[in-house]
């Protein structure tokens, strides 16, 4: 199969694999994709907070392979409890995630404005039994 009979989505996440792990599989599950591309930074949400010019270059890059070439039509916006890149409160995270998904979406736009591309903000934490999973974070 050629990747444009595979359906992709797109995670913007920490480089921890705790996270990686929770939000491919949500991702997956959710949106019925069979891969989801990640790109990474120690803290990500933290850093998207203060993103300057040449890393936003670099991360619109990194989406437009895997919006234009892959297919994506879902980028995962996300943060996680314990992170060692961006370590805050939870609710920190999941603030930062929220306005990180603006930043996203107006990257997303000057790659191509009239694809219909769902931003979807995540956070990650420990479940009752231990294992991570991926959580949406309520926007409003
Ligand atoms: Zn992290």
């Amino acid at each position: 199969m050629s990747s444009s009979s595979h359906r992709f989505g797109t995670a913007v996440n920490c480089m921890d694999g705790r996270a990686v792990d929770a939000t491919s599989q949500f991702v997956r599950t959710m949106y019925d994709l069979h891969f989801v591309d990640q790109i990474t930074e120690p803290g990500m949400d933290g850093q998207l907070l203060s993103i300057d010019d040449s890393a936003r270059e670099a991360l619109k890059r990194k989406l437009s392979i895997s919006i234009v070439h892959h297919g994506s039509r879902h980028v995962a916006v996300v943060g996680h409890s314990d992170c060692a890149g961006h370590p805050v409160t939870d609710e920190v995270h999941c603030d930062a995630v929220t306005g990180n998904c603006h930043v996203i979406r107006s990257i997303v736009e000057e790659i191509d404005p009239t694809l219909e591309v769902t931003i979807i903000p995540l956070f990650v934490h420990p479940s009752d039994d231990g294992s991570w999973v991926a959580e949406p974070v309520d926007k409003s």
